[in-house]
């Protein structure tokens, strides 16, 4: 460790900081604690922008904890449903409003203790609350731009947020907690981003150990948002975004570009999940196959251009949460073009040309059900309505399909399929195609239904092509009282 860097230089990353962003606070629109703590709730996964919207009538329609306490869940499910993940982001708020209402009267607490024995509420939604609607230095909000942050800059050593922010609470003076994750988080959205850090530009290059960096730019898009924002500098007007995850929040708007020199390994943690997700796959994240994976593929990608980008790998569990996925829709191995895969098995991005298996699958689509066949093939709309779109294998090398099979994703998707075996709520198992069907044997429970069809692949097309699958999910849904999925897919303009 250099004497003039990482640690020993904090007093100066903290006065340029302070010069960057003098006023970096949180976007979100509240007026007392409890707007807060309800607004952070929904902020993850989600920007603070469509919250904004979303809360800008629901604080008039629930003006306290009873009222949210009280609400009909459906209906607050509904009116939170833009933010996405809305079953669970409902369930969180009511949860959370009704014990504050039989234990603290129906006020936000004010102290951490007491904030932690809120259901749902962690840390980071704490130390968000209490720093910001209460000026209380409780702790410092460590979010991924924090952590990855301070890894780069060489402040902490742990990985996990909770041990980061003790690391940090050890190093920061107390009186610029609050000030800390909010600037420290513009700093990594804007400058130290997860895949393209743009330290040319950056005004802590001097003082940055950086960590997991290899001192290159990463991509076209972080030249040119360094020269377009100028010395890696936030927009003024920025302030800090909340949501918890937001490098691993779904997006179908990012860089295509697969290859990320820079990655720190966040991608393949149990934070790059959502929380539905990892309360019954967290501990795969520990166990040897994984760990073995995880440096195979940190591997590949330093050496090789590897699709989906790594923020990409997990977007079918992040589109389609544990608790309200219906149909497991299971496909084999990512797309290996450029721009295709976006972590949705069959589904590429909008703008990318469908390739031939789900041309096949949207004519079956037109044959089965009458469907007009999409101008794009995005299947975002499948993924939210609770058909999860997920690969066996989640990664592969560019231009060589199969690649990183037989590396540990097998073991890890296989986690998926038990857990949803033992979910209680019933499963349709969407199995096309014979390795898809390999998988039929783990589905023990006699709640589930399996619903089996022809790969859509040109190969064998003309098996799949008059099996009606969709058809046959919307009738295995409905023996086991689930509503059908609406299969239609609105073109984009
Ligand atoms: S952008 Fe580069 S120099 Fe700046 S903090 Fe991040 S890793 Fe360090």
């Amino acid at each position: 460790m250099s004497a003039n860097k990482g640690r020993y230089a904090l007093p100066v990353i903290l006065e340029r900081l302070h010069k960057a962003h003098p006023n970096a606070k949180y976007e979100l629109n509240w007026d007392d604690p409890l707007q807060l703590l309800v607004a952070t709730i929904l902020a993850a996964q989600c920007t603070d922008e469509r919250v904004n919207q979303v809360t800008a009538t629901l604080f008039k329609k629930y003006p306290n904890a009873q009222a949210y306490a009280s609400a009909d869940l459906d209906e607050l499910s509904e009116d939170v449903r833009p933010t996405g993940f809305f079953r669970e982001k409902a369930k969180a708020i009511q949860a959370t409003c009704e014990a504050l209402v039989q234990r603290f009267g129906g006020q936000v607490p004010r102290d951490m203790d007491d904030m932690l024995t809120l259901p749902r509420v962690a840390r980071k939604t704490a130390n968000v609350v209490l720093t910001n609607a209460y000026d209380i230095p409780s702790g410092i909000v460590v979010d991924t731009h924090v952590a990855r942050v301070a890894q780069r800059l060489g402040l902490v050593d742990e990985e996990k947020p909770e041990k980061i922010e003790t690391e940090l609470m050890d190093l920061v003076p107390k009186n610029e907690w609050i000030f800390f994750g909010p600037a420290v988080i513009l700093h990594g959205r804007y400058t130290c981003t997860a895949s393209s850090p743009k330290c040319p530009t950056c005004i802590l290059e001097d003082v940055c150990e950086k960590r997991g960096v290899d001192g290159e730019e990463s991509s076209e898009e972080g030249g040119t948002m360094a020269k377009a924002k100028g010395k890696g500098k936030a927009p003024k007007k920025a302030s800090a975004p909340v949501h918890r995850d937001e490098d691993s929040a779904p997006t179908s708007s990012r860089s295509s570009a697969g290859r990320t020199k820079t990655s720190a390994g966040g991608s393949m943690k149990p934070e790059a999940i959502p929380e539905s997700w990892r309360a019954v796959l967290a501990p795969e994240f520990d166990k040897p196959y994984f760990k073995t994976l995880k440096q195979f593929v940190e591997e590949e990608r330093s050496k090789h251009t590897v699709f989906p980008p790594e923020e990409d790998v997990f977007n079918a569990l992040k589109y389609t949460p544990f608790d309200e996925m219906k149909v497991l829709l299971l496909g084999q191995d990512p797309y290996h073009d450029v721009g295709q895969a976006h972590g949705l098995c069959f589904s590429v991005r909008p703008g990318v040309k469908p390739p031939p298996s789900l041309v096949n699958m949207f004519k079956e689509l037109k044959d089965d059900l009458g469907c007009k066949i999409p101008n794009h093939g995005c299947l975002e709309g499948w993924a939210k309505q609770g058909v999860l779109l997920l690969n066996a294998v989640l990664t592969v090398r560019a231009h060589e399909p199969a690649s990183h099979a037989n590396h540990g994703w097998e073991t890890f998707t296989d986690a998926v399929i038990q857990a949803l075996n033992a979910r209680a709520k019933p499963v349709v198992f969407a199995l096309w195609g014979g390795y898809a069907q390999k998988k039929a044997k783990k589905v023990k429970n006699p709640q589930h239904r399996v619903v089996k069809a022809a790969h859509p692949s040109p190969l064998s097309a003309a098996r799949f092509r008059g099996s009606r699958p969709y058809t046959a999910i919307n009738r295995a849904l409905e023996e086991v009282g689930e509503e059908p999925i609406d299969w239609r897919i609105p073109d984009l303009p």
